[in-house]
This record gives structure tokens, sequence and C-alpha cells, in this order.
């Protein structure tokens, strides 16, 4: 059994009540790790912390603070490995990919943030008139907490807090309950890398420990990758003291297969690369509505049933293996309880539906869900509308342009959207009208440094790199 503890003020410490949660092995059902039950004791001792380290932390000359940050992405190419195998086997993502993209894509990301130190630093300068000067200067918030997911903690961890440390703040992260052990370990890791209180780490449930950080006056600036209901919780929780928030949350993302398209490309876009993941489409930008031209219906539903049934679900530390399960028995349930409401609702199931032991009889207590697919002419049935977050994807038929981009936009999310055509003038126009955060063409779930990454509508808002933990003041000089 591995115990992991919460980072505070540079130690490793326990909950202040010494309870606990058991992290459980999606692959297994066993549980493997426990981990901090944090409250509203670890809260406000977290918060003390990163009040305490501001001062110095902000005062640092920005290369100083991209030297420890150069530290930090050597103790991700040093720990690669290990992290790798300690978040698959906490989550279920595949190693495949917690080792060879994650890991190596987030020590880059350390660096990036390293090399952007001085872009929070820089300001504008206007000339007012003689013996007047305008200009700006860039801050750091204070206090910037990090709250996030499960389904890529190592990611999302590494996105928020490279940032906010490179602009200049103290961070508090507060990963999810489900699967918290690998930013627990990084936790360790880092204890003597960063200067005490720096970053500090708890875990525990949203309404112990995430709500009373939320609501302290103690934290400054709020950054929440997660569902759309929490973003709600969230920004009613922090009202009293107007926080600023970034709020990466949830979708229900077309991706629109003209005619035209490489079709082959297509359908590895729309389905391994997209929903039929190492991570069982546990993906806030999986393109879980695909909508296909009704001229190439028969020959798309071919090609993705073909790939689909290629994806090897088992032990997600097999190398070998293509997807893994769903993260726990609540989300298992979550995403099962889809498959019922489906055939409810009358849409036809092209394959999949299968699950549990029936998927992979070597691991029977798993939380296996075979990669489904269904087909139906009604983008209002609850699974066009809701997000699955599982490999549930729904095939729908379209004649016209104009008819694919009211579809695409009949919804409440706006995260992400994939085009495949070769016809530019479509693309641009399709780039133009989709609501949505990010719009690939002929390629998708690309989302690399240097570009923003955010959503419209029930999406989110908001997210620019180290800039978004930096708030302008403005000064005039007068002489
Ligand atoms: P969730 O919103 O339930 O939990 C996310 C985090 O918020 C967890 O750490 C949780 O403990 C915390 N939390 C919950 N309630 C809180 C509260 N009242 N106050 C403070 N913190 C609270 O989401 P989830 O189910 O764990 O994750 C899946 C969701 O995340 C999906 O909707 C998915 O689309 C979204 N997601 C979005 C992105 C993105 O970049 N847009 C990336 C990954 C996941």
């Amino acid at each position: 059994m591995n115990e992991y503890r919460n980072l505070i003020g540079g130690r490793l410490v326990a909950a202040a009540d010494g309870r606990t949660l058991d992290s459980v092995n999606p692959a297994t059902g066993e549980v493997w790790a426990r981990v901090p039950a944090s409250g509203r004791a670890d809260a406000e001792a977290a918060v003390a912390a990163a009040r305490e380290a501001f001062p110095k932390w902000s005062a640092l000359p920005a290369l100083g603070r991209a030297h420890f940050l150069r530290e930090v992405a050597g103790v991700f190419a040093a720990h690669a490995e290990e992290l790798a195998r300690i978040e698959t086997t906490d989550n279920g993502r595949i190693l495949r990919d917690t080792l060879k993209k994650d890991l190596p894509g987030m020590t880059h990301l350390w660096q990036i943030a390293a090399g952007q130190v001085l872009d929070a630093v820089k300001g504008e300068t206007v000339i007012l008139g003689p013996g007047s000067l305008g200009l700006t200067r860039r801050e750091p918030y204070g206090v910037a907490l990090c709250i996030i997911p499960w389904n890529s903690p190592i990611s999302t961890f590494s996105a928020k807090a490279a940032y906010a440390l490179a602009a200049g703040n103290t961070v508090i992260v507060k990963p999810a309950e489900q699967a918290c052990a690998s930013v627990l370990r990084l936790g360790e890791l880092l204890a003597g890398v960063l200067p005490p209180g720096v970053l500090n780490i708890v875990s525990g449930l949203g309404e112990d420990v995430g709500d009373p950080l939320v609501r302290h006056r103690g934290v400054n600036k709020i950054s929440l990758t997660g569902s759309t209901q929490t973003g709600q919780a969230i920004t009613r929780a922090s009202a009293d003291h107007l926080k600023p928030l970034t709020f990466e949350l949830g979708g229900k993302s077309p991706n629109i297969v003209f005619p035209d398209a490489d079709l082959d490309a297509a359908a590895q876009g729309v389905t391994v690369n997209s929903i039929y993941t190492g991570n069982a489409g546990q993906v806030c930008v999986a393109g879980s509505r695909i909508l296909i031209h009704r001229s190439v219906w028969d020959e798309m539903i071919e090609r993705i049933t073909s790939i689909a049934a290629r994806v090897r679900l088992a032990d997600p530390l097999d190398m070998a293996t293509t997807m893994g399960p769903i993260v726990s028995e609540g989300q298992y349930e979550r995403v099962t309880s889809y498959l019922d409401i489906a055939e409810k609702e009358g849409a036809e199931l092209v394959f999949g539906g299968q699950t549990g032991a029936d998927v992979v009889p070597s691991m029977p207590d798993g939380y296996w869900v075979a990669p489904t697919l269904f087909a139906t002419s009604d983008n209002a049935l609850r699974v066009c509308q809701e997000e699955i977050f599982g490999p549930v994807a729904v095939a729908i038929p379209f004649d016209t342009d104009d008819e694919a981009l009211a579809v695409s936009n009949d919804s409440s999310y706006g995260l992400a959207a994939g085009v495949w055509t070769r016809d530019l003038g479509r693309a641009h126009r399709f780039v133009r009208d989709l609501q949505s955060g990010t719009v690939w063409v002929n390629t998708f779930r690309q989302m690399p440094p240097g570009l923003p990454f955010g959503g419209v509508k029930d999406s989110g808002y908001g997210h620019d790199a180290v800039l978004e933990y930096t708030r302008e003041k403005a000064a005039i000089i007068q002489t």
C-alpha cells in the first residue's frame, strides 16, 4: 500500500485530522494507495504557507524564477518512468501515453514556461505628451489556486502551476480525489527543489478542501479544469471576493467529415485520435459527435468500425494496450448509464456497448467499456447533448454545410471542433463560424504550447499561459 502526503510549506504532512481516502486502481478494482482527505484546517495551512512565501518569490528577478522552473523540468525528466507508472496505475490512462507523450511533453512545458518568464514582466510605454509618460506593468495576483481533474493530473498540474509560478504567484494545487497520487508524488520530489511554500499540494474532496480554498480571502486567483457544474459552484462561492477565474470545462465536440476529405485520415482522426483514446474517451476535447456527410456515410461507418475493432483494451501498464479503463466506479456507472439512455431514446447501436468482464475477461473487476458508436439524426437526444466522458460517440448524418454548422453549434458546450475537408474556403468558413475555443482542420487533439486553449459557452473561458496569471497596472508619470 502506498501512502501519500500533502505538501504544505515545504513539508510533507498528513491531513490535520489524519483522515485518508482510498485510491483505486481502475484496471483491477483494488485499493492501491491512500491519500490525505484534507479539510478546512489543511486549506488554512496551505494558504498561510503560500502567503508567507509570496513576497520573496514574487520579488525574485524573473530569470531567477526561470532557474527554478528548469530544475522542475529536470525532475520530470529524471523521474518520468516512475511518475508515468504511478499515474497509469492511479487513473488507467495507458502507459504508452503517460510515458511516451505526457512526461516528455510536460518536461518540455516546464522549460517553455521558464522561457516565458520575461513575458510576465513586460509592459507597455505610452508617450502621453511632453513630460507625461504612461506605462503598464504586469504583476502576479498573489496566491493562485489550481484545481485539477483526474484524467491527466500531471499534464493539467503542469499547464497551470508552471505558468502561475513563472508569473511570480505562489501556488496551491488541489488535485482530484479519484486520482491524485502522481501529483502528490511530484510534491515529494519538488519539496527540495522549490523554496518552502512556493508550491503547496492538498488532496481531498471538492466540498471538504476545494470549497474552503475557493472561499478563502487569501486566495487571489482560481484556475479550474473540471466540469461545468463545478465551474458554476466556484463562481458562486468566490463571488464575495470577486476573484479572477479561469475555467477549462466540459465539451461535446463535433468532428465534421465532408465528402472531399481524405477519408482514411478522417477515420483515424475521429476515432483513436479523438474518442477511442488511451484514456477511454475521458478527454475534455473528445470528438463525441461525429457528423458525416450522407454521401460518404457508409464508407466512413465501415472505416470507423474497422478501426474501433482493432482497439486493444487490456492492462494499461502493458505497452501494447491502446485503451484503458474508466477511472472509477462512479464514472463507470455514469458512462454505462448512457448506454441505456441511448437505447431508450431510440439511437441505433452501430457497434460496442459491451462493459466490464465481457470486455477484458482477464481483469474482471476493472471498469471497462468497449468503444461504442450510436447513430441518430436527432441532435436533440441526451447522448448528443450531454457530456458522457467515455468511449461513446454518436454519428449524425448531414446533407449541407449549413446543416453541419447548425448541428455543430446546437450545443450548450463550445470547447473544440474538427473539420475534415480539402476545400480551403470551407475550412476557413468553419474556423470562423464554429462556436468553439479551438477548431482543428484535418487534425484533432493537438494542443501545442504557444496557442491559447479555452472554450466558449458552457466550456469556460480564458487561458493565455503565463499572462493568465498576471494583472496589469497602469501608471502615469508626470515630470
Ligand atoms: P469535477 O468538476 O467534478 O472535479 C474537478 C476538480 O474540482 C476536482 O479536483 C474536484 O475535487 C474539484 N471540485 C469539485 N467541486 C468543487 C467545489 N465545490 N469547490 C472546489 N473544488 C471542487 O470534474 P471531474 O468529473 O473530476 O472531471 C471531468 C470534467 O473535467 C469533465 O467535464 C471534463 O470535460 C472536464 N475537463 C476539462 C478539460 C479542459 O481542459 N477543458 C480537461 C480535462 C477535463
